[in-house]
């Protein structure tokens, strides 16, 4: 068996003289004083093994990591009848982008951008308040990780909320084509608010768990969702979950996985592990750029990618 701690000492350490590079997001105001030479990596296992390097217990804000937990949620409470109103296929277009809306009559082409997320906002809102909905999401992400320290970071869905232009404008338009239930102001509160979850490596990597070991969390016991769905989920992450870098980071990494402006990335390798990296400084697709690096060295090292040693 491959010795983790060994190879997620050596990634960090061929990685400690590029700490740095990338674009830190700044459109988030907050999420612009994190300091871009962090690094952190855990990695979980199916069978229990844990290991991690850097600065791998630092909360920082998983921002779209937390659209794999919405998914989960709305799945849970609508089944099949959710892809009613968000598509899976990939979109090919920047996380935000509002150019495939209009075609699609406000029906976001996939769970894991912006105008999709906010759809399955919309879909966990239904029958509560928004404060309820924010609830339920993060007490849903504690019983993932088995960690009732969970928090969201105020100041995150604050500055997101003063400055989230792009959301208002994706979430009015799904509303003209009556394509949300909920106001657009309690839909984007649900969206601000889960997005600012704050977690570090190792709580996201254990929360992540179920995802490789066919929807249940050999830590805890609990199963959270079938094999099935869990394998579509992980398909869904796959295929979408890096946005218009899916495919590249398909090429290079060869798992499932969801990445987040905050510089995170959850990567599934199923039957296997569940990995969480965190470097602050992004690509152009908005992926973090050494946390994609990171996990490219992972599988090389471990044969985990999907497709093959
Ligand atoms: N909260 C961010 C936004 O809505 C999430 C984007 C992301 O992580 N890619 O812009």
């Amino acid at each position: 068996m491959a010795d983790l701690q060994a190879i997620v000492d050596e990634i960090h350490e061929k990685l400690t003289p590029r700490l740095g590079e990338g674009k830190v997001a700044d459109y988030i105001p907050q999420l612009a004083h994190v300091d871009p030479k962090k690094f952190g990596m855990a990695i979980v296992t199916v069978d229990g093994e844990m290991v991690k390097v850097g600065d791998a217990d630092l909360p920082f804000s998983i921002q779209s990591i937390s659209k794999v937990f919405t998914l989960t949620l709305a799945l849970g409470k609508h089944g099949e009848t959710t892809w009613n109103r968000v598509g899976r296929e990939p979109s090919g277009s920047a996380f935000n982008s509002i150019v495939q809306l209009e075609h699609e009559e406000g029906k976001p082409r996939n769970p894991f951008i912006n105008a999709g997320a906010i759809a399955v906002s919309d879909l966990v809102l239904a029958g509560h308040t928004p404060r309820e909905a924010i609830g339920e999401i993060v007490r849903f992400v504690r019983y993932l990780a088995d960690d009732d320290a969970i928090a969201i970071d105020p100041a995150v869905a604050k500055s997101e909320q003063a400055t989230g232009y792009r959301n208002f404008a994706l979430a009015n338009f799904m509303r003209s084509f009556g394509k949300l239930d909920h106001p657009v102001e309690h839909v984007l509160g649900v969206y601000f608010h889960h997005c600012a979850l704050a977690m570090t490596c190792m709580q996201l990597a254990r929360s992540g768990l179920f995802l490789a070991a066919s929807g249940s969390n050999p830590l805890t016991g609990h199963t959270v969702v079938s094999k099935q769905r869990a394998r579509r989920i992980n398909a869904l992450m796959l295929t979408c979950g890096h946005y218009d870098g899916s495919g590249d980071f398909a090429y290079r990494v060869g798992l499932p996985g969801k990445s987040g402006v905050g510089g995170g990335i959850l990567a599934v390798a199923p039957g296997r592990a569940s990995v969480a990296v965190w470097s602050p400084g992004l690509n152009h697709n908005g992926n973090s750029l050494l946390g994609s690096l990171a996990l490219e060295m992972l599988t090389a090292r471990t044969g985990w990618s999907v497709f093959g040693l």
